[in-house]
């Protein structure tokens, strides 16, 4: 079965406004949606719940269970897993706030085919109905599934874009009018969501929205079951005379900060504390103190150091300013994820060439693939230190 074949059996059969659906609990009416694009969705929640089966939503990737047989959709993607094999969908996997939609075909074609022996669906009467009555038996495959890239499935890596809300970041001197560091993290952000997820890694954000997450708090979204945090920023310079000169991306790794300039930079973005009214006080008050105690952190500190010179090397073959290297230094944000972090300053707002570069989409667009490359690279050379047993979710 591939895509293109789906993707014709989709379009050809249409679909109906809802759909009948017989399981274990009886009959039920399901409602079939349009999502964006045009195209027939199913919400997921209601499906599984008329055919017995369960769905749980896990960083980036919702597993649906039918008759104990596990799917795994990446949301967002037109991807799904099923038997350790990666197949296409016509469309992707469709989420609207707290509601995961499946492609229709999810019902039309792709039940009946992998559960023919269970599932039935008849188009003309729009109903899906259980033949037997009876559970299936359980199959569960174990074997490692590597994506057509030839990562791992599973992996999830978090992305933070630099301030928001209250705490506008830096300025932007030479962005357009109204547009400061926190709306360039955020594009470039989820811009960096979409070439990940294209590529097959499960992505979670601190935000997507205009918000003020604490500082304290970034790092909590990167635990156990995330391989890598990035954080994005924009760099500026004090007026100085110059200032406006200097332009070029650097990334950060942490540790103590080595030289005056890497000082400079952390200390900017740890400002951002002042914007956060009453939260996380706890480990800020320790300051470099609580992260050098942190050993846990220390483990990292090589992996996320191989991170930032992988990005650092791709962005140098799209930044049209210049590669000011990887670099140490003590962020806040940093010292609370509890997996290899690393954070990116993506260029100068105080020089102009930057400030385009920065605020248009199309160069935009080029540093998110860029960093995207590099990390799916990062993940691979993970993969093949550990031996493919530890990458990926759920560990
Ligand atoms: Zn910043």
């Amino acid at each position: 079965m591939t895509g293109a074949l789906m993707l014709l059996g989709a379009l050809a059969l249409g679909a109906p406004g809802q759909i009948t659906v017989t399981g274990p609990a009886g009959e039920a009416k399901v409602p079939v949606r349009k999502d964006p694009g045009g195209a027939p969705v199913i919400a997921a929640a209601p499906l599984l719940a008329a055919l017995g089966g369960t769905v749980r939503l896990h960083e980036g990737w919702a597993d649906v269970t039918v008759a104990r047989q596990p799917f795994r959709f990446l949301v967002g993607a037109p991807l799904y897993l099923f038997s350790s094999q990666l197949q296409t969908l016509a469309t992707p996997v469709w989420m609207v706030r707290d509601t995961l939609y499946l492609p229709f075909q999810f019902v039309s074609e792709i039940i009946p085919y992998f559960l023919g022996e269970r599932y039935r669906y008849d188009a003309r009467s729009a109903r899906l109905e259980d033949i037997t009555g009876k559970p299936a038996p359980a199959k569960a495959p174990k074997s490692v599934v590597r994506l057509p890239n030839g990562l791992r499935a599973g992996h999830v890596v978090t992305i933070d874009p630099g301030h928001g809300g209250v705490d506008p970041g830096n300025p932007g001197t030479y962005f357009p009018r109204g547009v400061r560091e926190k709306d360039v993290t955020l594009q470039v952000g989820l811009l960096l969501r979409d070439e990940l997820r294209e590529r097959g890694v499960g992505v979670r954000m601190t935000r997507t929205t205009d918000t003020l997450i604490a500082l304290g708090d970034r790092g909590a979204f990167c635990t156990a079951a995330c391989d890598l945090f990035v954080s994005l920023h924009v760099n500026s310079l004090a007026r100085r005379r110059g200032y406006t000169e200097v332009r070029g991306f650097e990334t950060y790794f942490l540790a103590e900060a080595r030289t005056e300039e890497a000082a400079r930079v952390a200390k900017m973005e740890n400002e951002a504390v002042r914007f956060e009214t009453g939260a996380s006080d706890g480990p800020m008050t320790g300051g470099l103190d609580f992260i050098l105690k942190d050993l846990q952190l220390n483990e990292h500190l090589r992996e996320s150091a191989r991170a930032a010179e992988l990005i650092q090397k791709q962005l140098g073959t799209v930044h049209t300013g210049d590669n000011r290297g990887v670099k140490q230094a003590g962020f806040m944000v940093l010292t609370t994820a509890r997996r290899p972090a690393i954070l990116v300053e993506m260029g100068y707002s105080t020089n102009p060439q930057d400030g385009r570069y920065l605020t248009s989409r199309v160069t935009q667009r080029r540093m998110a693939a860029a960093i995207a490359d590099a990390i799916v690279e990062y993940l691979k050379d993970y993969e093949r230190k550990t031996g493919g047993a530890e990458a990926g979710a759920g560990r």
